[in-house]
């Protein structure tokens, strides 16, 4: 039941210690192309895929699958005793830097510790969830969108009522992001068309203006004319 395909950046490899059912470090190293995950019921496949819904930033741990967070934690199983806390790292192919990060490599880690409290890092230095979340969108990667697909998930895609699942599959198929553009231009087209209208009112006021300019002008060269002819006469009478 795992499924993710992340635009253009690649999975190279995940590490888990102490998340879940992973109580020793365990590493996945991902090869190129389609990878898959097979095991027992119950041997942990859907906490592989919890943990990447975890290291990008998830709030709920409901989405994860846990009543709270302390839950990701290693609880002891039967036999073992409880971890401190939970370590999540994905490693992204950075090669061709889909990441704003000089490194070939982009190691994104999160802990959280059993009050709760999450400790986000990027290349093993301490950085903010907010910042994090920064990194990730500007990789193109959205943990909110259809690129991971839980456990559950195809048989409520089944079963929604049609018009939301037109909604999902516009939004996986991509065609969501140009019907947001169109609606971005209209908006601006709008916005032209007021500024327009803005303007040909202002022009029609200057017509008017420029009218009475005319009219002004027009009196003061008949003025100027009937004062000459005025002083031609008077000269005449003199003579
Ligand atoms: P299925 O094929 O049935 O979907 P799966 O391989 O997806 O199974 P998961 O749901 O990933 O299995 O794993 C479930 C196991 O994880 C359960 O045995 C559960 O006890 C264990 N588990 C969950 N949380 C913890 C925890 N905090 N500590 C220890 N074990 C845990
Ligand atoms: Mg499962």
């Amino acid at each position: 039941n795992l499924f993710i395909s992340t635009n253009m950046t690649i999975v190279k490899k995940l590490k888990l210690k102490g998340f879940k059912s992973f109580a020793s470090p365990t590493e996945l190293d991902f090869g190129n192309g389609f990878n898959c995950i097979i095991g027992a019921n119950g041997s942990g496949k859907s906490n592989v895929n919890d943990s990447i819904i975890f290291v990008l930033g998830e709030l709920s741990a409901k989405s994860i699958r846990a009543e709270k967070s302390s839950n990701l934690i290693f609880n002891g199983g039967k036999v073992g005793s409880p971890m401190k806390e939970a370590e999540v790292s994905i490693f992204f192919d950075n090669e061709k830097r889909e990441f704003p990060i000089d490194s070939d490599e982009v190691k994104l880690s999160r802990f959280v510790r059993q009050n709760g409290q999450s400790i986000y890092k990027l290349n093993d230095e301490k950085r903010t969830r907010q910042q994090v979340l920064e990194l990730i969108k500007a990789a193109k990667i959205d943990p909110s969108g259809h690129n991971i697909i839980s456990q559950g998930d195809i048989i409520s895609l089944a079963e929604m009522k049609p018009d939301e699942r037109r909604k999902i599959i516009e939004e996986v198929s991509g065609i969501s992001v140009f019907e947001e553009k169109k609606e971005k231009t209209l908006q601006e087209l709008g916005k032209v068309d007021s500024k327009l209208n803005d303007a040909n009112i202002i022009l029609k006021e200057r017509e008017v203006h420029l009218r009475e300019l005319k009219k002004d002008r027009d009196q003061a060269l008949k003025f100027k004319e009937i004062e000459e002819s005025l002083k031609n006469n008077k000269a005449t009478l003199l003579n």
